[in-house]
């Protein structure tokens, strides 16, 4: 990287010498003119650090010009009591660089402590506080698997069978499932992945297929109410309940799934052995029929 730098000047001050001088030159009396230049360290051309001052005085009669050490003693002396009673300032942009260093920190630091309050305040106060129940079913929604067994999810292992007999133009080897009771409720989620090049007519279909499978393996259940959430790459694609169902196929409200998960009992891992068990019925059921 390029970088640009060094010193700069720029005029301070410009005064007429009060008081009896003679110009060593041209003999004029009280012709000199003082003026006084600061020296700054520049970054990119911006103002850095402040250097050094110098002072050069001019004879306005002949032009002759002296820098400080050159000056004869009495107009030395005459500009050095001038200067005591009014002196010279910088401005402050000479070091505005270095200032920034000093005042940016701060002002970082003060936007943060005023930021965090400002966000803090919404936590505790302006937010809804978050529906447990969101949390849940994003855990759920991550549980999904491609090998259901018998024995970790019975219903999730019939269903994917069920599935695969019942339907045709989706691949489902693919199909990831997980399933899970409550009460009366049983939720079943499945990521599918990628359905693009399914029809929207056979996306629903895929929901029909596992609800009539649901309906077959818990016919003598006490379960009743199907919680149905079809799951994409990014985002919920089709969901039915017993009370809503959205089944475009491309973007589904999941929180329809949240009624799953009322009156839900710790952490909602419902499913268990005792639904194993139940469960078993069904399999023998189906195996029955085949
Ligand atoms: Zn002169």
């Amino acid at each position: 990287m390029l970088i640009f730098y060094g010193t700069r000047a720029s005029k301070l001050k410009e005064r007429q010498i009060q008081g009896n001088t003679t110009c060593p030159h041209c003999q004029s009396k009280n012709s000199f003119v003082a003026t006084t230049y600061g020296r700054y360290f520049h970054l990119f051309w911006i103002p850095f650090m402040p250097l050094f001052k110098a002072t050069v005085v001019e004879c306005s009669h002949c032009k002759k010009t002296y820098k400080e050490d050159e000056l004869p003693n009495d107009i030395k002396e005459a500009l050095t009591r001038q200067d005591a009673g009014d002196p010279v300032k910088r401005p402050i942009w000479h070091g505005c660089g270095c200032l920034l260093f000093i005042v940016f920190p701060l002002v970082l630091g003060l936007l943060t402590t005023v930021i965090g309050l400002f966000a803090g305040g919404d936590d505790s106060e302006g937010d809804i506080p978050q529906d447990i129940r969101e949390e849940y079913l994003e855990q759920d929604i991550a549980m999904v698997t491609s090998n259901p067994t018998f024995e970790s999810d019975s219903i999730s292992y019939f269903i994917k069978t069920c599935v695969a007999s019942h339907i045709e133009g989706i691949d489902t080897d693919r199909i990831e499932y997980l399933s899970k009771t409550n009460n009366n409720k049983l939720l079943v989620i499945l990521k599918v992945g990628d359905m693009k090049g399914v029809k929207k007519t056979s996306r629903k279909e895929l929901v029909f297929a596992v609800e009539e499978c649901i309906e077959y393996a818990l016919d003598d259940s006490t379960i009743t109410d199907f919680y149905i959430g079809v799951d994409g790459n990014w985002n919920m694609l089709m969901v039915k309940t017993p009370y809503e169902a959205d089944l475009s196929g491309k973007f589904a409200d999941k929180d329809l799934l949240l009624p799953f998960y009322d009156d839900i009992e710790g952490e909602g891992d419902v499913i268990g052995i005792e639904e194993v068990e139940s469960d078993s019925v069904v399999i023998e059921n189906i195996d029955n029929r085949e």
